[in-house]
């Protein structure tokens, strides 16, 4: 990489008489497809009556991208009074109805791909191919709540203490209007994976998306309701988090949270007391190991994209590296080769390998970490700077060395290209470093011993990990549930347990009339014996 020139003038949203309007941004760096008209035409949905906006940059570049109206509280409660209605007969139309409309909607993601692309990039400053792994995402999130619910939900029938005396059957009805809540990392996957199983169990959404994030959760609506999903169903709200988040939260029958554990909290404060339910994708800090029969070439390669993917601004992204003393030196020595590699740049094609960070508050949070850990006698192994020649919030994928506790980046989310490796001895001191976090979202193993691999996997506490993988394999299996222990969240996106969040079981019980159960005492008198003979009988056949 070229030598930094020094920093430029960073324009802010937070000064947006700085901000240079798009139109005049070399053709490269908007693209196309996404002119103001089309900005317009998805703005449009948002629930805003008042007219104000606020202005979002396009992280490429930090010039102004568009001014995006922001919702009032009314907005809010408005949309759900309209969700409520429409939900009505929404869960009436029945599970092969919703499937119909969530399967046209899947194809309408794929026909749109190159413009979502063009928009998920224009609003994050990722990389083609990580715009392209979220349309991916969003696609199979929608195909498999679609496919599944039908499934997961069509109820069943529980074997009951008198059988053929009692029949007893399980529905799952819906929960009602769910708010989501949703981050600016990853809005397109993130959206389709809350809003996709809400949709398809039969439930309606107010969706409050991140500034940063809402023209990728207003294309990912469109599809939607081009596709039969009716308008009302599915509203997009926007503005501050506290206020508009929180009246969201407040007139939510269920609440899907993704973000950071400090609003995960405030959140879960606020859902207590209205006795709504949550669930919670929080942050990480997540590990991955390499053991010493590990190709240390491979597990390089592979790491890299584990750690910078959109800059490691992804919850389920490496930020720690142990490496087993065997493989050390060739890993490390290979790992700093790969991050050096990677092209870095602001580009609508296929060409770099690594974007840009958001937004300046990222650049600050990453800088500040490693600038302090440097500070604190980390060693820098690659990057460590700033690249204001290629773009405003530009940053250097990182490799540090020589990590210890009382440096910020050890225990806390970085959220940015930054890793720390270090060096472990034996299997279980891996294992012990790993869990040595109050995160608990993802981990990795690189072994060449499936076996091995397993065994470290089984002592990771974490809610998914990846076996000669950084996150990819099971961030993908969409049929798998997501989510995290410990601070990183409460309950499950994805999978089964993705779709029972947003229904209430009800049990059907019924009484055949085969045989009157006890009333009186001389009836309890009578029955007792044979009852107790059935306990007994049901434990032998091991009937439950
Ligand atoms: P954040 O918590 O600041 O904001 C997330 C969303 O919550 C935004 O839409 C924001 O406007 C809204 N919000 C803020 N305060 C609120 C409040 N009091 N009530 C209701 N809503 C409120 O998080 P962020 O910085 O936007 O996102 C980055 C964080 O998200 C990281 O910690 C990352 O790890 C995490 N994340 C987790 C997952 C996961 O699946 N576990 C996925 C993506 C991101």
């Amino acid at each position: 990489m070229p030598a930094s020139p020094p920093n430029p003038p960073v324009p802010s949203p937070r000064n947006p008489a700085a901000l240079t309007p798009a139109a005049s941004t070399p053709a490269t760096l908007l693209p196309a497809r996404l002119g103001a008209a089309d900005i317009a035409a998805l703005t449009r949905d948002i629930r805003s009556r008042a007219g104000a906006t606020i202005a979002v940059i396009t992280p490429f570049t930090g010039e102004l991208l568009h001014d995006l109206p922001v919702s009032r509280v009314s907005d809010v409660q408005e949309a759900y009074t309209r969700a409520r209605l429409a939900q009505l007969a929404w869960a009436r139309a029945g599970f092969t109805h919703r499937r119909a409309v969530l399967l046209r909607a899947h194809d309408l993601i794929l026909e749109r791909t190159e413009l979502l692309l063009d928009i998920v990039q224009a609003e994050s400053g990722k990389t083609r191919g990580q715009a392209f792994e979220e349309v991916v995402q969003a696609a199979g999130a929608t195909r498999y709540n679609a496919i599944a619910a039908g499934r997961v939900l069509r109820g069943d029938r529980r074997s009951s203490a008198l059988p053929l005396v009692i029949t007893t059957r399980v529905r799952y009805r819906p929960k009602g209007t769910v708010g989501v809540i949703t981050p600016w990392n990853y809005p397109l996957s993130l959206g389709a994976m809350d809003v996709a199983p809400a949709l398809a169990a039969g439930c309606a959404v107010v969706q409050k998306a991140d500034d940063q994030g809402a023209l990728s959760i207003l294309a990912l609506r469109r599809a939607f309701i081009d596709a039969g999903v009716p308008e009302a169903l599915w509203s997009v709200v926007t503005g501050d988090g506290p206020e508009i988040g929180g009246a969201v939260t407040d007139a939510a029958d269920y609440i899907c949270f993704t973000g950071s554990t400090a609003t995960g909290r405030t959140i879960a404060a606020q859902a207590a007391g209205n006795l709504t339910g949550v669930s919670l994708e929080l942050g990480g800090n997540n590990p991955l190991i390499v053991l010493d029969d590990a190709d240390p070439a491979r597990a390089a390669a592979d790491a890299a994209t584990a750690c910078f993917t959109a800059m490691g601004q992804l919850c389920v992204s490496i930020e720690r590296i142990y490496v087993q003393r065997g493989v050390a030196d060739a890993f490390l020595r290979e790992f700093v080769a790969v991050t050096r590699a990677l092209v870095s740049g602001a580009a609508y094609d296929y060409s770099t390998d690594v974007g840009s960070l958001t937004s300046q508050a990222q650049l600050d949070r990453v800088s500040g970490q490693v600038a302090d850990a440097v500070a604190a006698g980390a060693v820098l192994e690659a990057g460590g700077r700033a690249r204001p020649d290629l773009g405003p919030y530009f940053y250097e994928p990182t490799v540090l060395t020589g990590v210890t506790a009382e440096m910020e980046c050890f225990a806390s989310e970085t959220f940015g290209p930054v890793v720390a490796v270090s060096v472990v001895d034996t299997e279980q001191e891996a294992i012990l470093a790993a869990n040595d976090s109050d995160y608990g979202l993802n981990a990795s193993v690189f072994s060449g011993s499936v076996r091995r691999a397993l065994r470290v996997a089984a002592g990771i506490e974490a809610g998914s990990v990846n076996i000669n993988e950084g996150y990819r394999g099971s961030l993908s299996s969409v049929a798998a549930p997501m989510g995290g222990v410990k601070q990183s969240g409460l309950g499950r996106r994805n999978g089964p347990e993705g779709l029972l969040r947003f229904v209430e079981p009800v049990t059907i019980s019924r009484a055949t009339g085969i045989l009157q159960l006890p009333r009186t005492g001389r009836d309890f008198e009578r029955l007792a014996g044979p009852m107790l003979l059935l306990s007994a009988a049901l434990k032998g056949l091991r009937r439950p």
